[in-house]
């Protein structure tokens, strides 16, 4: 059976898998590297790693098609053992794929071209806490809920918090170029990174700057910040931190239309204030879903805001001036309870019984936009996904906007098809209908395809639309740069 994936296997012909005694020769030497217990190999391996948690790997799994295939995997318990991985993998022209806490959504920590899968959860130790500048160095493996829960001891905070933070790492989250729920406040994740330590596809390993701020040519730390392994192993993080907030304040306003709620919305943003929390709901994740999550009537356009910070009167005044902005584009209060409630439950509907799970389809269509465009961006992307979809799949889409800039903002619309295809092709092609009809929106529509999730072998496909041949000359001169057999991540990010 073919698969109707864009990016097909072919793509990566020049490696394919391992004979027998490559991968013999592979894993006695990574033994030698690691340790036995640390080393497992073809169908061991890929038991213990199933692939990431995006409906493209359930899908083939459950066709008996995994996408993740490595011939090896290898768990690296530090730098030292990174760097003598993938000179080893250098020397042997041997694929490579990293892999955290396999969270993604995309489809990237698969090694669907096999070779070796180096898991790096086992460097999972804080190096450093700096308290005076409220810096950490962290490795790159350790899990984002239990490095929080070890600053939280401590009185401080990582402020990334995404809804996946009980499987993914540091190390991923950066790969992935992640966002957290107080985002609006505390940035992305490229916005926590101070500097990286990263393993090189050669086994150099390359302690950049510690700081970004710097005279000293190009910010090199940034070009591994969303690179999702395709240019080197990410082994240690320098994050900034924060002290945990002294309080909390919530508020909820229902909107007359979602106009509204983004012309709110700006207006906070380009006046310089800085909820922790700005979330917009459309009429239908706000009726569909928000709804159930805090146990309140809504019937419209719902925005959740939640402003924190060091200093309680100057958090009291920021609360209060947030609300008055929505009450001038004619926002109605509603209970601020719904906000604590959301704050409370915010990852529960991410965990079964309500996270989706097979025969359904699901997928979010993430896209960020300036706001001179973001209303068409919502407009545009969410009439095409519907578009894509015929009615007899009964697909329902629910959008939020929250992640917010001084420039601009996110929408997030998410789709579920109750159920899919019962044939993997024609599951593959309504998947890949739905995508590509919101990725070609939000390019006419003037946005960038993906805001957080990344890119994966899910958005592979539309790189080249949304970088054009210069931008992706360029992209692939970096890699061939850095990675010139291209043995990290081959194929991915559409460099090869
Ligand atoms: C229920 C759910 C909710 C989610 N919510 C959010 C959210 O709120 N915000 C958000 O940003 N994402 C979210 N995600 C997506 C996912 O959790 C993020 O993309 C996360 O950053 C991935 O981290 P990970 O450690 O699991 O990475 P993995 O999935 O293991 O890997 C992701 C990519 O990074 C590469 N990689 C991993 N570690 C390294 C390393 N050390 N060096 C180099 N490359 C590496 C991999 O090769 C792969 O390309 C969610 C996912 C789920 C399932």
């Amino acid at each position: 059976m073919t698969t109707a994936i864009p990016v097909s296997h072919s793509a990566y012909d020049r490696f394919g898998t391992l004979g027998s005694a490559e991968v013999k020769a592979a894993a006695s030497a990574l033994v030698g590297l690691v340790g036995a217990e640390h080393v497992l190999t073809g169908a061991d391996a890929g038991r213990r790693y199933p692939g990431d948690q995006s409906w493209l790997t359930a899908i083939h799994a459950h066709f008996g098609q995994p996408l993740n295939q490595p011939d090896v995997a290898v768990a690296a318990g530090s730098t030292s053992e990174v760097s003598g991985i993938m000179a080893l993998a250098s020397r042997m022209r041997i694929p490579v794929t990293p892999l955290g806490g396999a969270s993604g959504v995309q489809g990237a920590a698969n090694a669907n071209c096999g070779g070796i899968l180096l898991d790096l959860t086992r460097m999972n130790r804080i190096r450093e806490i700096d308290t005076a500048s409220l810096t950490c160095t962290v490795e790159a493996g350790m899990n984002v809920k239990a490095f929080e829960a070890e600053l939280n001891r401590q009185g401080l905070s990582f402020t990334h918090y995404p809804a996946s933070a009980e499987w993914a790492s540091v190390g991923g989250s950066v790969a992935a170029r992640g966002s957290g729920v107080l985002s609006t406040k505390y940035g992305n994740i490229q916005d926590h990174v101070l500097s990286l330590e990263v393993v090189l596809p050669d086994g150099g390993v390359v302690a950049l700057p510690p700081v970004p701020k710097h005279g000293v040519g190009p910010e090199m730390t940034q070009l591994f910040v969303g690179a999702e392994g395709t240019l080197g192993v990410i082994t240690a993080v320098r994050v900034k931190l924060r002290r945990l907030p002294v309080t909390r304040i919530f508020s909820a306003f229902r909107f007359p239309t979602l106009a509204d709620g983004i012309a709110a919305g700006r207006e906070i943003m380009t006046s310089g204030l800085r909820p922790a929390v700005m979330r917009l709901y459309d009429k239908y994740a706000a009726t569909q879903s928000l709804e159930k999550a805090v146990a309140a009537g809504l019937d419209g356009e719902t925005m959740i805001l939640m402003v924190d910070g060091d200093h309680e009167r100057l958090i009291a005044q920021e609360a209060a001036l947030c609300d008055e902005i929505c009450a001038t584009h004619g926002a109605r209060a509603l209970s601020p309870a719904i906000g604590s409630t959301w704050w409370e439950r915010r990852y529960d509907f991410y965990h079964p019984p309500h996270a989706p799970q097979l025969p359904q389809i699901w997928c979010t269509m993430d896209a960020v936009s300036d706001f001179t465009r973001i209303e068409a961006l919502y407009e545009e992307v969410t009439r095409s996904m519907r578009e894509a979809a015929d009615a007899r799949w009964g697909m329902t889409l629910k959008t939020h906007l929250s992640h917010w800039y001084d420039w601009g903002a996110m929408i997030y619309p998410r789709f579920i098809v109750p159920r899919g295809p019962d044939d993997l092709d024609e599951a593959l092609a309504l998947h890949d209908r739905i995508i590509t009809a919101a990725a070609e929106a939000a390019l006419r529509a003037g946005g960038v395809i993906n805001d957080h999730h990344g890119v994966g072998m899910r958005l592979a496909p539309h790189l080249q639309a949304q970088f054009g041949d210069e931008g992706m000359k360029l992209m692939r001169g970096i890699k061939n740069g850095i990675d010139p057999a291209h043995i990290l991540c081959p194929g991915k990010l559409a460099m090869r």
